[in-house]
């Protein structure tokens, strides 16, 4: 039912932590290394990111096996995720840089081709590395380039230049301090425009996936264009101020889990699994990071799948701040509401 393309599952023997685990890892077509992508990313987008929390949050995380991790200059995480990285190495947790699969991601006033470079290397700085795994456009969106960064006013949204950020991405690839490239809550519409220009293709759309908001469309787009989806906001968002309960609250997912002896949450990172997508999941707290690794040693039925398959679906982000009437986005649908 669900096809990876891997490579060579990603072996941890948590032999620190009692947590025995195999984390498959999936190749980028575009990519300029044959270092695959682990499957499960460790998300860091939080309300609020304290340094100290975020450290020993990353450092449990790959005492337990994480390996790939999920970060963007908007969320204040790169710093204290590059210092964990830091500790990690000097105290042997890892024995390489090149162990860990590290994602971050362009924000929309950098989104400008003579500020792509810069905002990376700025970047590279904070996360103390001299190149990442991964570099993604964060939205299809530019806003005013000396403009602080969240909320952006009305009157700085403006149009991306699909062409020229996306070769200025290019460079960063060539470069050698992105491996790879990508975008992120880009649309069918969005991807296609890209892809008229590129050179290099994305390798990677990084969207909201959950059973509540499956992206059916956008996914066989992505799939017959040779574009990993990987799935963020897996579980809802639940608890955050960007977040929904739909996800962890839904009926079927829940009888699914009981029946199953499974958690919800793991039930929504299994299911995303066997569709074949890649998926960044948060968690700081041990005992559900842990929790949230535990889907590869069991299958959904069929049945399972049919349930799911029909669970009436809710879009969580929005993203109704990009939406204005004198901003390039006129109306959500045509903000990339992708149905499914
Ligand atoms: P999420 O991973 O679906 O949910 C995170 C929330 O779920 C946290 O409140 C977490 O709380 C809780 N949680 C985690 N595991 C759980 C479990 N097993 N049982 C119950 N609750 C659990 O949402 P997300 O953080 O929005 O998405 C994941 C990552 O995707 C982000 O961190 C970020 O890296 C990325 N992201 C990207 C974009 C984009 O535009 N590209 C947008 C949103 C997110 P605890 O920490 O207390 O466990």
């Amino acid at each position: 039912m669900y096809v990876h393309d891997i490579r060579s599952p990603h072996k941890m023997d948590g032999a620190a932590t009692n947590t025995a685990s195999v984390i498959p890892e999936v190749v980028l077509s575009s990519s300029s290394t044959r270092k695959a992508m682990p499957v499960i990313g460790f998300g860091t987008a939080a309300d609020s990111n304290d340094s100290a929390t975020l450290i020993s949050a990353v450092l449990e995380a790959i005492k337990l096996g994480y390996r790939h991790f999920d970060t963007a200059s908007l969320y204040g995480s790169e710093q204290a995720l590059g210092e964990a990285i830091a500790q990690a190495l000097s105290v042997g947790l890892v024995t390489s840089r090149d162990d860990l699969f590290i994602t971050s991601k362009l924000w929309c006033n950098d989104a400008h081709s003579h500020l792509v470079l810069p905002a990376l290397q700025k970047s590279l700085r904070s996360l103390q590395l001299e190149y990442i795994d991964l570099y993604l456009i964060h939205w299809p969106i530019s806003s005013t380039p000396e403009k602080g960064r969240w909320p952006i006013d009305e009157q700085d949204l403006m149009p991306m230049d699909f062409k020229s950020v996306w070769a200025a991405m290019e460079e960063c690839q060539r470069l050698g301090l992105a491996k790879s490239i990508g975008v992120s809550n880009f649309s069918c519409k969005e991807l296609q425009n890209l892809l008229s220009s590129a050179t290099i293709p994305p390798s990677v759309n990084q969207v909201e996936m959950s059973p509540v908001w499956q992206q059916k469309k956008l996914r066989e787009f992505c799939k017959a264009n040779g574009i990993v989806v990987t799935a963020f906001s897996p579980l809802g968002a639940k608890g955050c101020s960007w977040g929904t309960h739909q996800v962890m609250e839904n009926e079927v997912l829940q009888e699914i889990a009981k029946a199953r002896g499974k958690t919800v949450a793991q039930v929504c990172l299994r299911w995303i699994y066997e569709q074949g997508e890649i998926l960044v999941v948060k968690s700081y707290n041990k005992e559900r990071m842990k929790e949230n690794l535990q889907i590869f040693d069991w299958e959904l039925s069929e049945d399972d799948h049919n349930k799911i398959s029909q669970i009436k679906q809710h879009r969580m982000m929005r993203k109704e701040e990009l939406v204005s009437a004198r901003g390039p986005y006129k109306s959500v649908v045509e903000f990339g509401m992708e149905s499914f």
